[in-house]
């Protein structure tokens, strides 16, 4: 059910990804007007937005979307001035913890950088956008308690979390030093049928449908000891709306608070798909070895439980067998 359209306006950076789909959705819910920043590239598929951008009910009345990279200060700033949004929502970055070792200069460009550059704009802006940047676990990396929140010291241990640690810095800096309403989602890792097949997870349920299905024999994976807090990212962008329209701008964890291996996920995958003896299908590959493992990331998210009344909605179970049904069905539509 769609509500009537009503004043408000957001920007949301990142619109095309798992998190810009699934808030761009709730958003139009909602009754907002929603501006979507892309950056140009050679491919102009952008699948996790064609139910909404194909909908010409939606499409140029609720939803607009406007070029420019997060290097492209001009273009930015061009699009938040003639707009002049309510709400800026800025998911867009680098978000691939190991192709962060491989590229971390423009990793750090467009995550850090990134979020500086569109501080800089609001600042200048009357009346100023509230603005909403998502932050992560990996800036805990190797953190000296467990669960964390959001006063935990950070102390990342790759391109990504250093990245992710300026930003939410900034964030809180323009807040306290400029009165900004900013807030920082310090999200823990959410997955969904809309995650990019290059992050493990997916690329699990990917492959145990496609086993399954007898079109593939073996999935490799690197350290299956890692532990992981998951959730379901359509839960994690209602914390973020939560978190901009409370009164006061504050950082939330947002997380399930539950630390699972990666083996359970596995197994978790493999059983809903009917096959109970995972091992043979699993090949240990050191490429896929990160040359540094954060710990014990779990969060503690009560404040968001406490201020915003937010909770996770899915459970790890639920997850991923919504994950592996979905690429099931996929992988019955697709020949490949
Ligand atoms: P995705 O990788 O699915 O989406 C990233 C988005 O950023 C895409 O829309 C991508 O555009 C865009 N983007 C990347 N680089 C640029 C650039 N230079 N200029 C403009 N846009 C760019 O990530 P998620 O949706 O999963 O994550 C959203 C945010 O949340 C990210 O900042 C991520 O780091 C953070 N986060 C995610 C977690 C998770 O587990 N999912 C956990 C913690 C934090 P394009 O489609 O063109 O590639």
């Amino acid at each position: 059910m769609t509500d009537p359209p009503n004043s408000k306006s957001a920007i949301i950076t990142g619109i095309t990804g798992q998190d810009g789909s699934y808030l761009t959705e709730m958003l139009i819910e909602k009754g907002y007007t929603v501006h979507g920043i892309i950056r140009r590239s050679s491919i102009t598929a952008r699948p996790r937005l064609d139910h909404l951008t194909l909908d010409p009910e939606v499409y140029g009345t609720r939803l607009f979307l406007h070029y420019a990279d997060l290097d492209d200060a001009t273009s930015i700033r061009r699009i938040i001035f003639k707009i002049h949004p309510d709400e800026v929502y800025h998911l867009a970055g680098q978000s691939h913890v190991g192709a962060s070792f491989e590229i971390p200069e423009s990793t750090c460009e467009f995550t850090a950088m990134g979020t500086l550059r569109l501080l800089e704009l609001l600042r200048d802006m009357d009346p100023a956008p509230k603005f909403l940047n998502v932050g992560s676990s990996e800036i805990f990396g190797h953190p000296d308690d467990a669960p964390q929140d959001e006063d935990t010291k950070m102390n990342p241990v790759n391109p990504y979390g250093v990245a992710k640690a300026f930003a939410v810095q900034t964030t809180r800096i323009y807040r306290d030093s400029f009165g900004l309403f900013c807030c920082n989602a310090i999200a823990y890792n959410h997955e969904s049928p809309r995650r990019s097949k290059s992050f493990v997870t997916r690329k699990i349920t990917n492959a145990v449908a496609r086993i399954a299905a007898g079109k593939q024999d073996h999935v490799s994976l690197g350290n299956l000891e890692v532990e992981r807090d998951w959730g379901f990212a359509g839960d994690y962008v209602k914390a973020m709306w939560l978190a901009m329209q409370h009164e006061e701008p504050k950082d939330y964890i947002v997380a399930t608070g539950t630390l699972t291996p990666l083996k359970r996920f596995l197994e978790i995958a493999f059983a809903h798909a009917g096959i109970d003896d995972w091992q043979p299908h699993v090949k240990i590959d050191p490429r896929y070895f990160r040359p540094a493992e954060p710990t014990r990331l779990v969060g503690n998210a009560q404040r968001a439980k406490d201020l915003l009344g937010w909770g996770p909605s899915v459970n790890l179970q639920q997850l991923v067998t919504m994950m592996v049904d979905a690429d099931k069905s996929q992988s019955k539509r697709r020949d490949d």
